[in-house]
């Protein structure tokens, strides 16, 4: 675990190094207190300081303010070190200021070390509780087999994009897709086949987009693409990029090469008639899916204009 060393105190700095590196942490040290605030406030922080209570610059108080001042950042645990006469108040203050646990000067080593300890439990167990948060987080916005977005999420992100493009009156469009005769595969080779299909065909769509483009599992095979700031010529060439992606070669699986198609339904909200909402596109693309279906298949069909309710009033 990475350390940080504040201390003016040459002697200081340098005792506390050595022991640090010998307990087998990667320590990083300066002289000063406006170092020491621009290290922990820096992309590569480390989460566990060591700090002089008096340095030039900025003293430990101020430091310690700083840092419990960022928000969204994660924690930092900050053990201040104090010349062994500061009063009372002092460390109180101290305290007060966000630092969470002190040692007096001269120090013993093994104290310094049963505290480090201590520090770093409480780091690890918050890096433990980030952690958990971020897979509950990805849990509950992905689809676990293929790990696009899922039903819930994608919907959100169309949402948002909608309401985005009525402020902005930016073109909008949606694809609606759909494996080909999916169920044959399921009964011809078994589901677990018809499962690798699945999350095959999804790491095939995704170098399709855009960055800024979002693909979510809809339902069984089927595939919602939101296609922000994309008019229908745009839409519908993204459409033919995902069909041509997956119908070109046949995806290898341990049941051997499965020939796999997409038909894909296209509906578009143009630049400056942002009246179309969520409902209306989904509804709009799904009916344009429905005819690449009825159309043979492995098609791109695009929602009638009709389809999508014109200009509101503002
Ligand atoms: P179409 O070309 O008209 O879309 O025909 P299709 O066979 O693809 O469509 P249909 O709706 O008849 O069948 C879809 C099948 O997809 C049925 C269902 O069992 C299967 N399916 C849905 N989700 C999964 C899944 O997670 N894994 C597997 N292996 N199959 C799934
Ligand atoms: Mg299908
Ligand atoms: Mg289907």
């Amino acid at each position: 675990m990475r350390v940080l060393v504040a201390d003016d105190d040459a002697v200081f700095r340098r005792m506390a190094e050595a022991l640090l590196s010998k307990w087998g942490y990667e320590v990083i040290t300066c002289v000063d207190g406006a170092e020491a605030l621009r290290i922990l406030q820096g992309p590569e922080a480390p989460h566990l300081a060591v700090l002089d209570w008096v340095m030039p610059g900025l003293d430990g108080t101020q430091i310690c303010r700083e840092v419990r001042a960022q928000s969204g950042k994660p924690y930092t645990y900050i053990l201040v070190l104090t010349a062994a006469k500061v009063e009372k108040e002092n460390l109180i203050e101290g305290m007060d200021a966000g630092a969470d646990d002190y040692l007096l000067k001269p120090y013993d080593a093994g104290e310094l070390k049963a505290r480090l300890q201590a520090g770093r439990r409480i780091v690890e167990l918050q890096d433990q509780l980030i952690a958990a948060r971020e897979s509950l987080r990805t849990q509950a916005t992905h689809d676990t087999l293929t790990g696009l977005w899922n039903r819930g999420a994608i919907i959100e992100f169309l949402h948002k994009e909608v309401e985005r493009a009525r402020r902005s009156s930016a073109p909008l469009s949606v694809a609606m897709a759909d494996l080909d005769h999916f169920k044959q595969i399921n009964d011809t080779r078994g589901h677990a086949v018809g499962d690798a299909v699945l999350r095959i065909a999804a790491r095939r769509l995704m170098p399709c987009l855009r960055p800024y483009d979002s693909i979510g599992r809809y339902g069984g095979e089927e595939f919602l693409v939101v296609l922000p700031g994309c008019g229908e010529a745009d839409a519908v060439a993204t459409a033919e990029r995902l069909r041509n992606s997956l119908g070109a070669t046949p995806i290898e699986t341990s049941a051997g090469p499965v020939p796999v198609t997409l038909s894909l339904g296209v509906a578009s909200s143009p630049a400056g008639e942002t009246g179309a909402g969520e409902d209306d596109l989904l509804r709009a693309s799904d009916d344009a899916l429905y005819q690449a279906k009825n159309g043979g298949r492995n098609r791109v069909a695009v929602a009638a204009k009709q389809d999508l309710p014109p200009r509101r009033a503002p």
